[in-house]
């Protein structure tokens, strides 16, 4: 692996650095996770994509750039540098547009890539139920043949920003009679606002309304709406999965970028002459840059035609982790001043802080919990016997 980067690399952090500068939205657009700030943060998916900036690796026929994924880190790095506004889109961009891209027709990729690169159609995750969330392949929702497509029935749970999302993309039980729970499992696309779709949001711990639960009754899904062969939606879901946790859900310049705010805070509040929390800052930025090395020796990997496996365990369980301590390090310095949402009036001007405390203590638990990503870890990497899911 080359630690330095191309002229062609450069020219592209530069182009998009100016791009940055001259379009991010003056001031912080209202949160994602609101009505209001969905539409927002929809209209800014537009303004990216009008300019071929929100899916910078895909083929340019689909609204990209064709960039190279060590492109992508720089693009994401630049992103979280500039402060830009979280994405709306990123189940779509991060989980769906992976499967399509590998089990997905041409058909398909023509039709639903390009508009979920403009915002055009959001996509919410619909594959947790009630009582399927580590153990998916428990699930209890059904896709039952129809002469023409499929008729989906059951109950969704815990699908983030489904109370505003256009579609939702989710695994049913297509045979009942299989010999394995995975076996059996058709993947299919489905409208939020179809006939016996039901969406009912669920509070969260900050009051944002977008998370919520669905209800199926008879909901009609066309042939053209599965992904990959009928009963076997298994294999495309791992390989969302994997995507998910091992690169493309949380890159590295979310990391960097909040550990070099972290830095400035520390400074700020407590002065380079204060050395309580100085180890925890630091760790922090050490924690950060690791993660940065271990992603672009990843992205190395893929792009010298190898692929990610188990170890993508080991990105979720690290990125989650570090999340958490370095929002907690900010909340230490800000002292009491930092339980202020940002909402609140004299919420500290680098604001952001609570928020993103909150919603890292969820980060150990979506994409996959903690122990379970552990789990994996001792039996594929370092196998160890198998523990409790045997
Ligand atoms: C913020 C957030 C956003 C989410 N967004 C989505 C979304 O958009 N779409 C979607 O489909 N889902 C979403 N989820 C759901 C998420 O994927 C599940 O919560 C997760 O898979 C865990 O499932 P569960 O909640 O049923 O917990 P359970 O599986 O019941 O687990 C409870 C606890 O038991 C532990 N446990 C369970 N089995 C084992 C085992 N075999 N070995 C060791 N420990 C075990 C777990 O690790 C966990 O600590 C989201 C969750 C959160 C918190």
């Amino acid at each position: 692996m080359d630690l330095d980067f191309t002229a062609a690399e450069d020219a592209f952090r530069a182009e998009a650095r100016d791009w940055l500068a001259a379009h991010i939205p003056a001031s912080p657009l209202p949160s994602l996770e609101t009505a209001e700030g969905f539409a927002a943060h929809r209209a800014w998916e537009r303004t990216l994509s009008a300019d071929r900036w929100s899916v910078v690796s895909w083929p340019a026929r689909h609204g990209g750039r064709d960039a190279s994924i060590l492109q992508w880190l720089i693009f994401e790095e630049e992103y979280f540098a500039a402060g830009a506004p979280g994405r709306v889109s990123q189940n779509g961009i991060n989980l769906l547009a992976p499967t399509l891209f590998e089990h997905g027709t041409p058909e398909q990729c023509g039709r639903i890539l390009p508009a979920m690169a403009s915002g055009e159609v959001i996509w919410a995750q619909a594959w947790s139920e009630p009582e399927s969330g580590s153990d998916l392949a428990s699930l209890r929702s059904t896709a039952t043949r129809t002469a023409d497509g499929w008729l989906l029935n059951g109950q969704k749970a815990w699908s983030s920003r489904a109370a505003f999302a256009d579609r939702a993309f989710g695994l049913f039980r297509s045979d009942p009679d299989a010999d394995r729970p995975h076996r059996g499992l058709t993947y299919l696309m489905f409208p939020l606002d179809a006939d016996g779709v039901t969406v009912r949001p669920v509070g969260r711990l900050d009051g944002k309304p977008a998370f919520a639960e669905l209800f199926l009754d008879d909901v009609f899904v066309p042939d053209a709406d599965v992904i990959g062969e009928p009963g076997c939606g298994w294999q495309a879901a791992m390989s969302t999965a994997g995507n998910e946790r091992g690169l493309t859900l949380r890159s590295p310049g979310r990391f960097t970028a909040a550990a070099e705010r972290l830095t400035a805070l520390w400074r700020a509040e407590a002065g380079p002459d204060d050395t309580t929390l100085r180890d925890r800052v630091a760790d922090a930025v050490i924690r950060s840059r690791a993660y940065q090395l271990f992603t672009y020796a990843n992205a190395s990997r893929i792009a010298a035609g190898g692929s990610i496996g188990a170890e993508s365990s080991l990105n979720k369980v690290f990125w989650s982790e570090l999340d958490i301590g370095l929002h907690e390090t900010a909340l230490d310095l800000l002292g009491p001043r930092g339980e202020l949402s940002d909402e609140a009036a004299d919420a500290p001007a680098e604001g952001g802080w609570a928020d993103g405390y909150i919603f890292s203590l969820a980060g150990p638990i979506y994409a996959g919990t903690n122990e379970i990503q552990r789990d994996i870890i001792a039996e594929r990497l370092l196998g160890l016997p198998k523990g409790r899911r045997s």
